[in-house]
């Protein structure tokens, strides 16, 4: 029996986890949070807010499903990567912004770290068990969002509610938002770096509109692995809550024979600066990344609520990630100073 703690249990991967786990004997809800929604009786713990440190101190769990949404993951990730507790995660604003101090505590703590995200899931199956040495890149694919193919000028005006009509994925809106954006392929690039420890110039991404493929791995031979499903995030959580068995799901069979298209382009990315941003900020390194992920966010609120436009989120990024330092964290003291400080630089109302 695995004894599970699930972290944004009210929100769109949170939900999909309890059903899992509800359909699973092997696995034990033992505790579940809220960000504001009450969600007492749900779980033998509960929590609604406040430090989820603390409600993870009491449930001691064997696994914690981190979905949480935003920086705010960070604590959760944080505690289970210092203390060896297996992470299944979903909040990929964590590994982003805590970056190298991630990476430390996870090497402390030893912990088995399971990505949830589809295509980390996908490239996780690929490379396991696989000599780094004969792996020459990671391929992650973009289905591009509600807006791909449209040139900059036609971005200029597009609303909250068409940011959030995504063609092949039903999410929260923050990552749908993402999705538009390509910033959640620029969080995705950042995440796989940390996960799979993998240089920039041999990270990837494509265009693959379908959302069939979830990621490749190019090999030194020549060959290349892919990972194909339907996209359902209930196959990547059940994936990482029952590794390495591995269980059966609700999710059809992939039907080959039902005119499958698999298309692959370049992105575009002067409509959709927020990917080359990415991969500058990971590339500086330090608190960089941070604070592309911390300027993101307070991008996305603002477009949501109508303050900002479309594009301004990128602007913003841009703008801020030319005024930090950069600075590497020392301790989680310092990296939520460097989070702190790239919110306040955007110049949003
Ligand atoms: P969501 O908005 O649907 O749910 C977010 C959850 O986090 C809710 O339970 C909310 O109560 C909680 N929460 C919000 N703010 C909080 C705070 N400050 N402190 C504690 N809890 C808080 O989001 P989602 O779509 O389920 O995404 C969750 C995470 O998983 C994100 O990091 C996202 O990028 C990642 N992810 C989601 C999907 C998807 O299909 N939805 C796919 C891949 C990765
Ligand atoms: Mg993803």
């Amino acid at each position: 029996m695995k004894r599970i703690a699930v972290l944004g249990a009210t929100g769109s991967i949170g939900r999909q986890a309890l059903e899992v786990i509800g359909a699973n004997t092997e696995l034990e809800l033992v505790a579940a949070s809220s960000g504001s929604t009450p969600i007492d009786g749900v779980a033998p713990l509960t929590q609604t807010g406040g430090d989820v440190t603390e409600l993870l101190e009491r449930a001691n769990p064997d696994v914690v499903l981190n979905a949480i949404v935003g920086f705010a993951g960070v604590h959760a990730t944080l505690w289970a990567l210092e203390r060896g507790v297996t992470l299944a995660l979903a909040n990929k604003e964590s590994l982003v912004a805590a970056g190298d101090l991630a990476l430390a505590a996870w090497e402390r703590g030893g912990s088995l770290l399971l990505p949830v995200d589809s295509e980390h899931s996908a490239a996780f199956q690929c490379l396991e068990h696989r000599a780094a040495d004969t792996v020459e890149a990671l391929v992650l694919t973009a289905s591009g969002g509600p807006f791909r193919g449209r040139p900059r000028e036609e971005l200029e005006d597009v609303t909250p509610e068409q940011a959030l009509a995504h063609p092949t994925w039903s999410m929260g809106p923050k990552i749908t938002v993402d999705s538009a954006t390509l910033a959640n392929k620029g969080l995705e690039l950042l995440e796989a770096h940390f996960l799979f420890r993998l240089p920039y110039e041999r990270i990837e991404v494509v265009v693959h509109p379908s959302s069939i493929v979830h990621s490749l791995v190019r090999l030194r031979d020549g060959a290349v692995l892919a990972h194909l499903g339907y996209p359902d995030m209930r196959v990547p959580i059940s994936y990482a809550l029952t590794y390495p068995a591995r269980a059966t799901t609700p999710v059809p069979q992939l039907d080959l024979a039902s005119g499958l298209k698999l298309e692959f382009h370049a992105p575009d990315v002067d409509a959709f600066p927020l990917l080359a941003l990415a991969r500058d900020a990971g590339e500086k390194g330090g608190t960089y990344p941070c604070a592309f992920n911390a300027a993101n966010e307070v991008g996305v609120q603002a477009f949501l609520e109508g303050r900002i436009k479309f594009l301004d989120i990128a602007a913003a990024v841009e703008d801020v990630l030319a005024r930090v330092d950069g600075a590497p964290a020392r301790d989680l003291a310092e990296l939520i100073a460097a989070d702190r400080r790239a919110r306040e630089l955007v110049a949003v109302a």
